[in-house]
């Protein structure tokens, strides 16, 4: 493993702060380690300052670096088709409407806040749903946002839920991380925290650091969901991540995005859920992709996803069959979907298709 950085000293690529300083943010620097087609080329120059590039030695080190379908570069290394006006034009920003009334603050379930904490990746993915906040430049809330945030949070006493985004809400320096998780914790009524991190696939290093993971369990119950999109990106360090933060009292699930050339595949995908498995990742969501301008060419149709959900079933484990939902445009929710195993019902018999094959007739009086 490790590919072009094998000479890296192990105590250097085992720092989150090495792999961070040493991003791969520049053409020039990327023709280094793989020769970039035109579309790639022009990619990078057309979407500087709009949707900036940025990949850690780490990430990289998973490609393929001959094969420029690879499924890790394409979701690291930029394309002109993020910028083509005739694609993208279908999409928007914000197709969910996510600004609410505080910075940061999406407000959309009862029982569930959203709060983006940093506009800071560690790479930036090509098909993130929010990177109409790359161009922000990379920036943290203040402790001013935050102690906003917090004031909203404790008037509003529904909320049992916080859910931090960004960017990569574990970005943040330890102290600065370690003042919003107890500021949290002040409001009694909040009982659990989730942090939306990809740091386990882009950066799994940061991990490695005790004082994070202490930081994380003194405010437990803290839940990790994570974005594996790939069986590539499941390594011995994203595996020990997992495994010190499972050994922390924290749980790690998984949210995968269904990507065009990426994890469309049946195959690729039961891959995936097996892996996540054997590392005790539970994977709990298969998202649709959304409509997000800049990319949308990475969509796929539904019959697609339910394609691949209906190969899952009776293949693996239920707890490794996630749920396939497509989030509403217009911050309506997600809804899931399933393919169809009721098929059919005369009186009180019920045909149901099988996942292990054919129809099954099943009669039920109920008293
Ligand atoms: C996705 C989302 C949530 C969390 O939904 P879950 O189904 O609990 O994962 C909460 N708030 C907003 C605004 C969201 O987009």
């Amino acid at each position: 493993m490790r590919g072009p950085f094998k000479k890296v000293p192990p105590e250097l690529w085992r720092s989150y702060q090495w792999q961070i300083q040493n991003r791969i943010k520049t053409k020039e620097e990327l023709s280094r380690y793989i020769r970039l087609t035109p579309e790639e080329e022009q990619g990078i120059e057309r979407t500087a300052g709009l949707y900036p590039m940025a990949i850690t030695p780490y990430y990289l080190s998973l490609m393929n670096l001959e094969d420029p379908e690879d499924p890790i570069r394409l979701q690291a290394v930029p394309r002109k088709v993020e910028v083509e006006e005739d694609v993208q034009s279908l999409g928007e920003p914000d197709p969910f409407r996510e600004e609410g009334p505080i910075p940061g603050l999406t407000h959309r379930y009862p029982d569930r806040v959203l709060f983006t904490v940093t506009t800071f990746c560690a790479v930036y993915c090509r098909h993130c749903m929010r990177k109409r906040i790359f161009q922000e430049g990379e920036r943290s809330r203040s402790k001013e946002e935050i102690d906003r945030f917090v004031a909203y949070l404790k008037e509003e006493e529904e909320v049992r839920e916080v859910l931090l985004s960004g960017g990569e809400p574990l970005s943040l320096g330890n102290e600065k991380l370690r003042y919003l998780l107890s500021r949290i914790r002040e409001v009694r009524h909040v009982e659990i925290i989730r942090i939306g991190t990809r740091l386990p696939v882009l950066a799994p290093q940061r991990f490695f650091e005790e004082e994070l993971l202490e930081i994380l369990e003194e405010h437990s119950p803290v839940w990790i969901n994570t974005h594996f999109n790939h069986p590539a990106e499941i390594t011995e360090e994203s595996a020990e991540a997992v495994d010190r933060l499972l050994r922390h009292g924290i749980p790690v699930n998984n949210q995968t995005v269904l990507l065009r050339g990426v994890n469309d595949d049946p195959q690729v995908m039961l891959r995936l859920m097996r892996e996540l498995l054997k590392i005790k990742v539970r994977p709990v969501y298969l998202f649709h992709c959304d409509p997000v301008k800049g990319a949308i060419h990475f969509r796929t149709s539904i019959e697609k996803g339910l394609e691949i959900m209906d190969y899952l079933r009776g293949r693996i484990a239920g707890m490794g069959v996630p749920t396939y939902a497509v989030d509403l445009p217009g911050g309506k929710g997600k809804v899931p979907l399933l393919p169809e195993y009721l098929v059919g019902k005369s009186g009180s018999t019920y045909t149901f298709r099988s996942p292990l094959g054919g129809l099954v007739e099943y009669t039920l009086e109920v008293s």
